[in-house]
């Protein structure tokens, strides 16, 4: 019987490829550099493993006649168009849940970077070496504990930061479409209006998903809405933010600052105005990159494929196989 053919659009932990290679006949993208040649090498696919967020289109999908899965290694299937899947039968699988906790720890990072200077405190000592003296006037920064933080789109990701936050004694505010009174009882959470959440919050940290609804969800109308002494994180996705009114508010004052550590497009073009404020930290996109995270990612997205290939059940499905 012939095998599989999988295509993995960029080098997983050899452990993990060596389980799918033991089942199929595996192509994987050799690097992160160049973006994997998807379009090119789909159509003689029966499975996709995508990791990173190369764009699956329908056109994509409809040359590609024997593919039975795609797997998702990450969160957030917005780069896939999963409607082209479901018409098709298509599984679609993802990895939720095991990087929430991975996830919330970048938050509080890129918060409390903002919050105490972290970046211009290092270009200060290690960077341009002007620590000459000690000067209990330089880089004050601004208080984290029993500060108000505010969450939009409180799921997985957003209870893990609520729980951290309580660590600091923050009050926290949260913003999703449905309330979850369990979670106000376990975390002491309060829910409000968007509008409520942005009016009220030091820090506002942003946990959707990528949809048409929440695509430039803060704009500039929401920004002019923050606290001018606010701080903005965004870990979710870069078009949720408006890219060119955040330049705008941070140049101007409307907010203090912003860590972001997703961005609009990816990699953010290095002649973005927002690469030319100080008030603002710019991450790669390394919400989920630890050790041990990219590890159980690999393997949920691993069994996810190898499920989807043979037509069961996918142990963390979006969409189950229908063919
Ligand atoms: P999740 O558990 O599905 O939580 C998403 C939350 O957003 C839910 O509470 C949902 O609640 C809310 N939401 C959805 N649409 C909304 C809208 N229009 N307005 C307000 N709230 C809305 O997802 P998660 O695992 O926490 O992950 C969230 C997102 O983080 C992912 O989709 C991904 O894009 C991003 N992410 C980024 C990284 C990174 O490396 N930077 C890593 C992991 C995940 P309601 O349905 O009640 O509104």
């Amino acid at each position: 019987m012939s095998r599989f053919k999988v295509f993995i659009t960029r080098p997983i932990p050899k452990e993990i490829r060596a389980k799918i290679e033991a089942e199929c006949e595996v192509d994987m993208w050799h690097t992160s550099a160049i973006l994997p040649p998807i379009a090119e090498r789909i159509s003689p696919l029966d499975g996709l493993l995508t990791y990173g967020h190369e764009l699956v289109t329908p056109e994509m999908i409809a040359t590609a006649p024997n593919l039975k899965a795609i797997s998702v290694m990450g969160v957030g299937y917005d780069h896939v168009h999963v409607e082209a899947c479901r018409e098709r039968g298509i599984a679609v699988g993802h990895t939720p849940g095991v990087l929430s906790d991975t996830t919330a720890d970048m938050t509080m990072a890129l918060l409390l970077a903002a919050a105490r200077n972290i970046v211009p405190a290092y270009n200060h000592v290690q960077v341009s070496k002007q620590w000459k003296y000690y000067d209990p006037n330089i880089l004050w920064g601004t208080d984290v504990h029993h500060s108000t933080l505010g969450i939009v789109g409180m799921g997985r990701i957003g209870h893990a930061v609520a729980k951290r936050a309580r660590a600091f004694d923050m009050r926290v505010l949260y913003y999703k479409r449905e309330r979850r009174e369990d979670w106000e009882q376990e975390l002491g959470v309060e829910y409000v209006t968007l509008e409520n959440l942005l009016e009220a919050s030091d820090f506002v940290t942003l946990h959707v998903p990528l949809t048409e609804e929440t695509t430039h969800l803060i704009g500039k109308t929401e920004l002019a809405l923050m606290k001018k002494t606010a701080i903005l994180v965004n870990i979710a996705r870069g078009p949720v933010v408006d890219h060119y009114a955040l330049h705008d508010a941070l140049k101007d004052g409307q907010i203090a600052g912003a860590a972001v550590d997703v961005t609009e497009p990816e990699p953010i073009n290095t002649d973005h105005p927002l690469l030319s404020l100080d008030n603002v930290i710019i991450a790669p996109h390394l919400g989920s990159a630890t050790i041990q995270t990219r590890m159980k990612m690999a393997t949920m997205a691993m069994e996810n494929l190898l499920a989807g290939l043979k037509g069961e059940q996918l142990p963390y499905g979006v969409l189950q196989p229908n063919f």
